[in-house]
């Protein structure tokens, strides 16, 4: 009997066509935007469907692996993972993947293009402008501050925070220093490079920038007394996952220029924003679309796939969260 997957939004063909290959049958969620926890459950009642290939927006959990007993992998449409309950996953015997490194060119590239536009204050000369306030060259409007010669503060370097660091490095030659868990063999490479806890990466930085998982360990890891510790000057860039950072603690800090300012993508309550946010003029906000290129995206609905028919080929699957 042919295989068959449940996918809960619509993915790039590049995946479909995978599995149309491989004769794996399947049947994609069609509600508008993200579906609820609810409607995940329904449609996989359905079927008794082998796999299903997941999005960060769905929460994923025993209720909806108990609704679909077969199905013996949910693949991640993300690198992140955090929309899945791993503890549940683990105890229901079902393998949990993500499509590292699809996204991150893409991320590292929006994140630099966030540094740049808060530096050269991009967002609000573009504002001015569309308002009709520009009324003749002036010396002393809009005046930001140079990329070059800041020290870039990175905490996590993983795949996204490497792409930055060389982004920086030899565009700007800015000199790195970052926070990992684990030292980053191909950052210690390159000079002007530092590896640092991360109280010191906040207290030295003149840019901060996020790529860690959201994990307990990393909720809230900017909070009231993390941002404290940055310079008055410095800016924060969030392109990781909304709750890394304390929104509340970060527009108190932005309202009180305890910091710069601040370039978000991700949010703490998303699609929520906290009260105050897009108020603060220093602040640029964009809709989590850090990975939003069709190259990453085809490249994440092949490797969702692939995995997917890993697990139904071989039994195991190839980019395994579960260790
Ligand atoms: P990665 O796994 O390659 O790197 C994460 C790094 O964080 C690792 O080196 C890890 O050791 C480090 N780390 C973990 N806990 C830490 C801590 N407490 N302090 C310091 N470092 C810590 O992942 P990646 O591909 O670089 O992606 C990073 C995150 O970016 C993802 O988990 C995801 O949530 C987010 N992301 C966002 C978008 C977007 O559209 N905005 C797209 C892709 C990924």
């Amino acid at each position: 009997m042919s295989k068959q997957i449940y996918i809960t939004r619509k993915i790039p063909e590049a995946g479909l066509k995978l599995l149309r290959e491989k004769g794996i049958l399947f049947d994609i969620g069609t509600s508008k935007g993200a579906p609820t926890k609810k409607d995940i459950i329904k449609e996989l009642k359905k079927k008794p469907y082998d796999g299903v290939i997941s999005f960060l927006t769905d929460s994923i959990d025993k209720e909806v692996f108990d609704a679909c007993p077969t199905a013996k992998i949910f693949a991640n449409f993300s690198v992140g993972y955090d929309n899945v309950n791993i503890e549940d996953a683990k105890a229901c015997n079902v393998f949990i993947t993500n499509t590292p490194g699809t996204s991150s060119t893409a991320v590292a590239e929006h994140t630099v293009a966030l540094m740049l536009a808060l530096t050269t204050r991009l967002v609000e000369a573009d504002e001015f402008m569309r308002e009709g306030k520009y009324k003749g060259w002036d010396p002393d409007i809009f005046i930001g501050t140079d990329m070059k010669g800041k020290k870039i503060g990175l905490i996590g370097a993983g795949q996204i925070g490497t792409e930055v660091a060389k982004i920086l490095h030899y565009g700007f030659g800015s000199s790195i220093i970052y926070s990992d868990v684990s030292p980053c063999v191909e950052l210690d490479k390159i000079e002007n490079t530092t590896r640092m806890t991360t109280e010191e990466v906040l207290r030295e930085a003149d840019i901060v920038s996020l790529h860690v998982p959201l994990l307990p360990s990393t909720r809230h890891l900017i909070n009231g007394d993390s941002l404290k510790t940055m310079k008055k000057t410095a800016f924060l860039i969030n392109t990781s996952r909304g709750p890394v950072v304390d929104e509340k603690a970060l527009v108190y800090a932005l309202e009180n220029d305890i910091i710069r300012g601040a370039a978000l993508d991700v949010f703490e309550f998303e699609p929520k924003l906290t009260k105050g946010l897009i108020k603060l003029p220093d602040v640029i906000i964009t809709p989590h679309i850090a990975s939003a290129r069709q190259s990453a995206r085809d490249l994440m609905s092949e490797i969702a796939v692939k995995n997917v028919i890993s697990v139904l080929e071989t039994g195991k699957p190839i980019n395994n969260v579960i260790k």
